[in-house]
């Protein structure tokens, strides 16, 4: 399994750098966002470490997509939120900041203001909080 030492997600993988971890299985890893957008904010990341879609493999990229319906179902559960955005970014162009390859599932409120980063860190025991409370109505 490719592994990057300066990767910020392969640490998360390794259990070398702490996440508030929803689900993992043998391709897929799924954790709060430590930044997030909005109450919910959950990243899929593959464990098998790429840069971005075009050096994802098809086989991770198709376990993860399964594993973020799961995820999604739960998450809505959990925060109900009024729409549920998914995204992907590819490139410093395109807006990513980490290059390990990841989707975000961001919950969506009506009023709330379209972003897709912010520089505040989640409150530690609310991210704890949605991590067991996702994790729970998992299927
Ligand atoms: P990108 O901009 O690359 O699509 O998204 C990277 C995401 O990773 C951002 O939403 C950012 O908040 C999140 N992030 C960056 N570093 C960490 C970290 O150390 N832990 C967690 N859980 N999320 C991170
Ligand atoms: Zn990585």
């Amino acid at each position: 399994m490719a592994h990057d030492p300066n990767c910020i997600f392969c640490l998360i993988v390794n259990g070398k750098a702490d996440a508030h971890k929803v689900y993992e299985d043998e391709h897929t890893l799924v954790f709060m966002d430590i930044f997030p957008v909005s109450d919910g904010h959950t990243l899929l990341i593959p464990k098998d470490h790429c840069q971005d879609l075009f050096e994802a493999s098809p086989d991770a990229l198709a376990s993860l997509m399964a594993t973020s319906k799961c995820v999604a179902t739960a998450l809505r559960a959990v925060v109900e939120p009024e729409g549920l955005m998914v995204f992907q970014l590819n490139g410093a162009a395109a807006g990513q900041t980490v290059f390990h390859y990841h989707m975000h599932l961001l919950p969506r409120w009506v009023d709330q203001e379209l972003a897709l980063h912010t520089r505040v860190l989640g409150d530690p025991a609310r991210l704890a909080e949605l991590a067991e409370q996702i994790s729970t109505a998992l299927d």
